[in-house]
């Protein structure tokens, strides 16, 4: 099998870098690569970038504005994104609930949303996890009771991704109590202006605010809203939870933070040299390095084995090792530059401090912006061990894989 990429692939690589040198914002990559959090201004900016230059869906059907690349070269794609840095698209829109309305959606589901989901226009968030439903998704109680031509919602989602910027969510919601606690769900579209919507913010331990608890009181749902049929929405969020998962390992992240801290360890000083000069840095760094090629060689290996049987996306067990490895390496980088960055990561961020230890000099010192970024960064990441399935769950997925049951 050729890990290689073909001469064609290698243009496409090209065309692809230079057209993120030409295109990308220099503030917003400059954000990207001092870990400081995007605006949705920043996201939805880049996203109306791609979808101008017609990259915006590569993966959907041509007649809603895909490109009919290769599984290889979406993957390029994505991972240049990664590496350049660019924002990675908002995965809720154009990764899950689009690729659903293609698949299970009305044409006039399709027409009202579709256009607007490549361009962000719209905002979408998701809302399945509930308190006490979230490995245990179908445990789910938020009810969805059918009046007329419209479904009333009553309940509360929680960890609900960027739901202060949404206009819409995909919802799940009980809609009947089936013998399997898995049917009886039924899979909506929820206008976030809607009355009886209460959206409020939950600080995460990095003191941001990305998540939030979502209340639903009375909330009317026209039934039009509905996707697929009703009490069948668990085969909607299986379908949407499996799709596109070609850069689930984000190995593009990854490169790109080691490469900063590349750069950084052969400026930053300590005990009087580089960091980069320190055996102990050194070793773990390669070790990662070294961790890190062997994934995207796995990754790779899985795309070509793709290409050459036709299979479209990954199996459940090989996402799974992909997610758990990937959401490793990448944690190990911030711990890395957490390290890097010392007592400069110190929670008095631009102040002036006084060194207590052998500082190689310099006595009093300031904070670099980016050392002030390394322990919030350090903190959101670890999210990726918890959110899509957490890994205790993705590992009984990959043993299942391996010896069945
Ligand atoms: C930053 C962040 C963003 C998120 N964004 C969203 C979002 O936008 N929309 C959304 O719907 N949800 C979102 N989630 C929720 C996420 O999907 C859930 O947190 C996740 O599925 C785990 O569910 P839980 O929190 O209820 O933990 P639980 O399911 O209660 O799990 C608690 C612990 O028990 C372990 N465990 C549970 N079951 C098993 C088992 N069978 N075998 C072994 N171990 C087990 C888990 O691994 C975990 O360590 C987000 C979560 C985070 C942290």
């Amino acid at each position: 099998m050729n890990l290689q990429f073909t001469s064609r692939e290698l243009l496409f690589r090209d065309e692809v870098r230079d057209f993120l040198l030409s295109s990308v914002p220099r503030d917003i990559s400059r954000k990207l690569r001092n870990d400081h959090r995007l605006s949705k201004d920043d996201i939805v900016r880049w996203q109306q970038i791609l979808n101008a230059k017609g990259w915006a869906v590569p993966h959907w059907p041509v007649e809603w504005g895909g490109t009919r690349w290769t599984s290889v070269e979406r993957y390029i794609f994505r991972e240049e994104m990664q590496a350049f840095p660019a924002p990675p698209p908002l995965d809720f829109a154009v990764d899950m609930i689009g690729p659903l309305l293609i698949a299970r959606g009305s044409d006039e589901q399709k027409r009202r949303f579709l256009p607007r989901i490549a361009n962000l226009d719209d905002w979408w968030c998701q809302g399945f996890s509930e308190p006490g439903a979230g490995s245990d998704l179908a445990a789910l109680k938020t009810s969805a009771r059918r009046d007329g031509n419209k479904y009333v919602l009553n309940g509360q989602k929680i960890w609900t991704t960027m739901a202060h910027y949404a206009d819409w969510m995909f919802c799940l919601a009980r809609t009947a109590h089936g013998e399997k606690k898995q049917s009886g769900i039924s899979f909506l579209l929820v206008n976030m202006k809607s009355a009886g919507i209460t959206v409020r913010p939950i600080i995460t331990m990095e003191g941001d605010h990305e998540v939030n608890e979502v209340f639903f009181d009375d909330v009317q749902v026209p039934a039009e809203n509905l996707v697929g049929e009703q009490d069948r929405g668990w085969d909607c969020a299986k379908f949407l939870l499996s799709n596109e998962r070609t850069t689930i390992a984000r190995v593009g992240v990854s490169k790109a933070r080691i490469r900063r801290i590349k750069e950084l360890a052969a400026s930053e000083h300590r005990r009087g040299q580089p960091m980069i000069e320190d055996r102990r840095f050194r070793e773990r760094l390669a070790a990662l390095e070294v961790e890190l090629k062997a994934l995207e060689m796995t990754q790779l290996r899985f795309l070509a084995g793709e290409e050459i049987d036709g299979r479209t996306g990954a199996s459940d067990a090989t996402a799974s090792l992909l997610k758990i490895k990937g959401a490793e390496i990448q944690q190990a980088t911030t711990e890395l530059l957490l390290e890097l960055a010392g007592p400069f990561a110190t929670p008095f961020a631009g102040d002036e401090q006084q060194m207590t230890d052998d500082d190689g000099g310099r006595g009093l010192f300031v904070s670099p912006e980016w050392a002030t970024r390394a322990a919030p960064t350090y903190f959101h990441w670890r999210k990726m061990s918890i959110y899509g399935g957490s890994d205790e769950i993705q590992r009984n997925i990959l043993a299942r894989g391996i010896f069945g049951g």
